[in-house]
């Protein structure tokens, strides 16, 4: 079995905000080489790094917005995430969940700090993702899977307890609660300092890693602070990861969806026909209606 070597190990950007309640750094698309062909099936990764919010009576967040062509999954590190759509549906996003939301034909929300944290604030760390839907599933019908941290399926690592939460996919066995339209791996490693882990997945695989908390050691010989993300070569299946100190990483492997992409704003869809009909739709409100 061939070693997955180590592409490219990348810095936080600078960070924006998204409304008044999420400041991210983006690494998918906007950091080169990180565009959405490259990281397929994952088209988009904001990073909100620890940060602290002040109290606030109104909770920070951003507003009512679309969604058509693709999932979003937000994991709550800390911090809460309340979020609201327009087929009724809602749910607060506690530390340690995840909301794995298929938009998929067209969904409005919006999504805030939960009301009761956003009172007292404090330390905010989540990470949203953007993952894509093969041409098929592009046009079906919006869901939604909802993980609490305490239901999501884990992996003891050893007897110190490290442990891998498998939210997607699958390791030794254990297979992850969420189903995904196209093969992918989502974990979240919680390492204690001198832990070690290994991975194994397909070579043609887009895969990465980000480190949240603490720093690791990527094949014994790459050295990766806190807040950096590790692009993975397709060049092999192995790596491994060892913390340095406790350490918290998400690891991210997906099979490439080969279909073309065309990306607007919060469209992710296809051709630049089903690009301009998503605008229309929603101009026209098809995608229904959300209160501010
Ligand atoms: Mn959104």
């Amino acid at each position: 079995m061939k070693t997955k070597t180590v592409e490219l190990i990348i810095s936080p950007p600078s960070p924006h905000f998204v409304g008044d309640g999420f400041r991210v750094h983006n690494f998918i698309p906007s950091v080169s080489p990180l565009v959405m062909e490259r990281m397929n099936p994952f088209i988009l990764m904001d990073y909100n790094s620890k940060f602290v919010f002040p109290p606030s009576d109104t909770p920070r967040g951003v507003g009512v917005h679309p969604h058509r062509g693709f999932e979003t999954v937000t994991l709550a590190y800390k911090g809460k995430v309340q979020h609201h759509d327009n087929s009724g549906s809602g749910g607060v996003i506690h530390e340690g969940d995840v909301q794995w939301m298929t938009a998929a034909g067209g969904i409005l929300h919006k999504e805030y700090h939960e009301k009761e944290w956003s009172k007292v604030g404090g330390e905010f760390q989540m990470v949203q993702l953007w993952v894509n839907l093969p041409s098929l599933y592009k046009m079906s019908k919006p869901k939604y899977q909802a993980v609490k941290n305490e239901d999501i399926e884990r992996f003891k690592i050893d007897e110190r307890g490290s442990y891998l939460e498998i939210i997607a996919g699958e390791y030794q066995n254990i297979k992850g609660k969420i189903s995904t339209f196209s093969p992918i791996n989502l974990f979240n490693a919680k390492l204690l300092k001198e832990s070690t882990i290994d991975f194994k997945f397909p070579s043609n695989y887009n895969t990465a890693l980000l480190v949240l908390e603490g720093s690791i050691v990527v094949n014994e010989s790459e050295n990766v602070p806190l807040n950096h993300f590790v692009l993975m070569a397709n060049d092999g299946e192995f790596f491994t990861v060892k913390a340095n100190e406790n350490a918290v990483v998400l690891i991210l492997s997906g099979e490439p969806i080969n279909e073309p992409i065309f990306a607007q704003g919060p469209f992710v869809m296809n051709s630049r026909q089903e690009l301009w009909q998503a605008f229309e739709d929603f101009n026209n409100g098809k995608f229904g209606y959300l209160e501010d």
